[in-house]
């Protein structure tokens, strides 16, 4: 039997999509699917303040049900793992495999991780949060490693390095950036963070480009071998295995390439939105996901009801930045400018829960 509409991945632009939908009283065709891992989705604004202890997980998760029983879509516990993009046929972990007449894709990126790996160490992604989550309640529980290595230097590892620090009081945090810290904000940024970080005990070693772990440590060029005990990759994004076997058009790095319609180049009836696809002047973040989101609905639903218009999604050429720092205050970034205040946290706050009720439904 062939699906009218699969949604993979309930990432940000499925779930405002589907908040869309629900809005319109719109339902999708019977039959329709969206395939998730898990019965929820995790909201990535909030996993540092969840981290940091500010936060309960059931504050930082969506259920996906509701939505999906509003939207007449239902739910598949279920992981992709194959695509033939030119038959519409997907295979999931367990095996299943299932054919549709239309796809959407949303599934995020993976961890980009050293070459090099043997074993030594305890190694946990940024994502799934899922995973990250249950190793950071079995340290709070049974004790912390006594130095938890964090690779990456954008906005995720600032966040999670000084969460954790908050959180894990008796853990040794250090953070291994390839380049400058923050590269991607306004220099004052960095400048914040880095003192931040000194007077909060972080250690931090910028220009570090972990190659290999051996032996207990993170190897590099450019530093004599760190000792850690487990390492957690906030490394930024790479694409999942599955895209390149896909046959669909994708990026010099895998990602899939898309037009402003949110369709694949190659395959206009697979769609492909948030970190798992490729598109001129937009950034991999959640802000520029849900963004996608209202534009993904009505061509998914124009594309469903057989019209020929589609919209087209135009990314904001910024946007602003709030960065966590696990205390009373937040980080606002926005173009050269950047402020830690506690404003920016109420701020932060205000909009995380917005987004979270404006998701939920009974
Ligand atoms: C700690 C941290 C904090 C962050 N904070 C912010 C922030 O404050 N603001 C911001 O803009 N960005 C933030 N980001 C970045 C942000 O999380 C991502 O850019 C954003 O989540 C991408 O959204 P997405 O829609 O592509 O999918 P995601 O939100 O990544 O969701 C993908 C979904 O697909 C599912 N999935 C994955 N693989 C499969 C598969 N094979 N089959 C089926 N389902 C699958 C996953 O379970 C997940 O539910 C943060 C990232 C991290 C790590």
């Amino acid at each position: 039997m062939t699906a009218p509409l699969i949604m993979v991945g309930a990432g940000h632009a499925h779930l405002v999509a589907l908040r869309g939908w629900a809005e319109q009283g719109y339902r999708a065709p019977p039959g329709s699917v969206l395939i998730s891992p898990e019965p929820f989705a995790w909201y990535s604004g909030m996993m540092p303040g969840l981290l940091a202890g500010r936060w309960r997980a059931e504050q930082c998760r969506i259920e996906l049900a509701p939505l999906c029983r509003a939207t007449g879509m239902t739910l598949s516990s279920g992981q992709l793992v194959r695509l033939e993009a030119d038959a519409r046929l997907l295979t999931l972990a367990s095996g299943e495999q299932l054919r549709t007449e239309l796809l959407s894709l949303n599934s995020g990126a993976a961890n980009p991780a050293p070459a090099q790996n043997d074993g030594s160490l305890t190694v946990i992604g940024a994502k799934p949060f899922g995973d990250l989550q249950q190793h950071w309640m079995h340290w709070r529980r049974s004790g912390s490693p006594a130095r938890l290595a964090i690779l990456g230097g954008g906005a995720a590892a600032v966040e999670l390095a000084l969460a954790l620090q908050q959180s894990l009081s008796t853990c040794q945090i250090l953070v291994l950036c390839a380049n400058r810290l923050l590269g991607g904000h306004p220099p004052r940024a960095a400048r914040l963070i880095r003192s931040l970080f000194h007077r909060r005990n972080i250690e931090l070693h910028e220009g570090v480009t972990v190659t290999a772990i051996r032996n207990g440590c993170l190897q590099s060029a450019s530093t004599p071998p760190l000792a850690a005990e487990a390492v957690i990759l906030a490394t930024g994004a790479a694409p999942a295995v599955w895209q390149a076997d896909s046959n669909l058009a994708t990026d010099p790095a895998g990602f899939i390439q898309i037009a402003d319609t949110l369709q694949s180049q190659s395959h206009p009836r697979i769609f492909a939105s948030g970190d798992c696809a490729a598109l001129a002047d937009c950034p991999r973040s959640g802000v520029y996901a849900v963004r996608q989101g209202p534009v993904l609905g009505a061509n998914l639903r124009a594309t469903l009801d057989k019209q020929s218009s589609l919209q087209h999604y135009q990314p904001q050429p910024r946007a602003l930045a709030l960065l966590a720092t696990a205390d009373d205050q937040a980080l606002a970034c926005y173009g050269p400018l950047a402020l830690r205040s506690r404003a920016a946290l109420m701020l932060k706050d205000r909009l995380d829960t917005r987004f979270m009720r404006s998701l939920q439904r009974d």
